[in-house]
């Protein structure tokens, strides 16, 4: 279920400190350590997951689960938001346990 070296498997087993926002039973919701909009959170599957091209449909439950976070914090925020998933190190993934980063609170724009 965890990953002995991994960062967030870490935050969500509180061995490493973390600005916790949101937790149910399989996702942990952290604000981002840099972030890159005036609301940047993580939102973390408590299952260690490499990335999204690990999901099986055991994991569809799960899944479901980050998006109705996502829109359960958007709702609680009263925002507008855009969800990234960095998947593999080409697409700019550094932490290799799957998360949606939640970014909200300035202006984005249309172009990626
Ligand atoms: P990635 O590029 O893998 O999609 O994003 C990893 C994110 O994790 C980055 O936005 C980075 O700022 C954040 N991050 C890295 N280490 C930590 C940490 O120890 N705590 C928190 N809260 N965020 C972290
Ligand atoms: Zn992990």
């Amino acid at each position: 279920m965890t990953n002995q070296k991994c960062i967030f498997c870490d935050i969500i087993k509180k061995t490493l400190p973390s600005q916790i926002v949101a937790e149910t039973d399989d996702v942990l919701v952290i604000k981002d350590i840099s972030p890159k909009a005036p609301i940047h959170y993580l939102l973390l599957p408590k299952k260690h997951i490499k990335d999204l091209r690990d999901l099986t449909l055991d994991d569809a439950k799960l899944a479901g689960n980050l998006l109705l976070m996502a829109a359960m914090l958007a709702e609680k925020e009263n925002t507008a938001f855009r969800l990234v998933v960095n998947n593999g190190a080409e697409a700019g993934q550094v932490v290799f346990h799957a998360h949606v980063h939640f970014l909200a609170g300035k202006k984005m724009s249309h172009d990626l």
